[in-house]
């Protein structure tokens, strides 16, 4: 099959461009580089031994997605195209609102045009919101989220789930992620913050490194077993094999499906930077400081349902998600554009 994959030279879509191609699906990617790199795309050639067709451009242009969908005989579209940092959406709503929903409407109605029928978002666990208790069951309502960026997932997902409602022949899988981390094993491909990582595991590889000084852990008085908050961490390639499953489940069936993709278990900040510590024999130097807004205590998945349709399940460790976070970390200290 042939998939388009709207955002797919970033963090999520590079790892998910490799594991398409090694599953013999034809890849061709969209991005503005706006928080990526080219070069990214030149690694996934490499990994994969194939040419991936890549186009420069913003997914909000409807004249040039077109043109791409006109170009390609595209069998499913994944949308990774996203602006993502929450602290940033709440000091630029309108910027993420127009980015996030556009982006989405943009596909939608190049869609329709060029008949391709099959769609897989990225959605994110924060859509639960704050009411629902862990573990997230996909049967649980969308709750309230904390900040714009949340909310534009949320809002997404109820665009999707109109459109396919509207349009029997459309089939959409709304992926819900937890926590990624890790790189692909070889290192050649991984995550590349810009500036100050928001997350925890590019800020621990950072510190580690000695680009940033210390980790300051958001709060150790949570009412969790040992005070931090705990996550659902996944390995960015399960994820990734993620998609490969949902792509080929969205090319034959029709309908909206939300499936999680988590690991089901959920660790502590405290037991992440010392599993860190351990898989790569090196001290991170951290303190405890005040919680961060909007943090829940504790959430993870309820991953049932995503084995008993797509046969996935995560098969990756934390040790490997350590390990893999450090291997690329090391081999590329600055990213991409050292
Ligand atoms: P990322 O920033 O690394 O990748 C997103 C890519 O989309 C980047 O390459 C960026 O340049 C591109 N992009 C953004 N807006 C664009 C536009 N208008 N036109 C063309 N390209 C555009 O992020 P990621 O971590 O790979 O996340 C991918 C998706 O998954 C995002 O939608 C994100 O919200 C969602 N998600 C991520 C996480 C996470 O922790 N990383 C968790 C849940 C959901
Ligand atoms: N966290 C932290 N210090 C940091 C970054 C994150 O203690 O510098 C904590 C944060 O409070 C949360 C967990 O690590 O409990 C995961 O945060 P992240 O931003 O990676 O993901 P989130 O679950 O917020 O999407």
């Amino acid at each position: 099959m042939k998939i388009l994959l709207a955002g797919g030279a970033g963090y999520i879509g590079s790892h998910t461009a490799v594991q398409l191609a090694n599953a013999g699906h034809e890849v061709v990617i969209a991005d503005n580089y706006y928080n990526s790199s080219p070069e990214a795309v030149n690694r996934i050639q490499e990994l994969t031994g194939k040419e991936i067709p890549s186009y420069d451009v913003d997914v909000k242009d409807k004249a040039k997605v077109d043109q791409i969908m006109k170009e390609h005989k595209i069998d499913c579209v994944i949308h990774f195209a996203g602006l993502k940092a929450v602290g940033e959406s709440v000091q630029k709503p309108i910027e993420y609102y127009r980015n996030n929903i556009d982006t989405t409407l943009t596909l939608l109605e190049c869609m329709k045009e060029n008949d391709v029928h099959a769609f897989v978002f990225s959605s994110s666990a924060t859509v639960y919101g704050e009411e629902n208790p862990a573990p997230y069951t996909e049967t649980m309502t969308r709750g309230r989220c904390s900040n714009p960026y949340g909310w534009t997932k949320s809002m997404m997902e109820q665009i999707l789930e109109d459109a396919s409602k509207a349009d029997p022949e459309l089939s959409v899988v709304l992926l819900r992620y937890f926590n990624p981390i890790g790189a692909h094993e070889s290192g050649r491909i991984g995550e590349d913050p810009q500036g100050i990582p928001n997350n925890l595991m590019p800020y621990i590889a950072q510190t580690a490194i000695g680009r940033r000084e210390k980790l300051t852990i958001f709060g150790n008085d949570y009412p969790t077993p040992d005070g931090t908050c705990r996550r659902d961490y996944i390995h960015v390639m399960d994820l990734a094999d993620g998609h490969v499953k949902a792509v080929e489940y969205a090319c034959e069936n029709k309908g909206t499906e939300i499936i999680n993709l988590g690991t089901g278990t959920p660790y502590s900040v405290l037991e992440i930077v010392h599993a860190f510590e351990k898989s790569n024999g090196i001290k991170v130097n951290f303190e405890f400081g005040p919680r961060r807004e909007g943090d829940l205590p504790e959430f993870w998945a309820e991953s049932e349902k995503a084995e008993k349709l797509l046969g996935w399940t995560a098969k990756r460790n934390l040790e490997d998600m350590c390990r893999d976070t450090w291997n690329w970390q090391t081999k590329n200290p600055k990213g991409y554009n050292a």
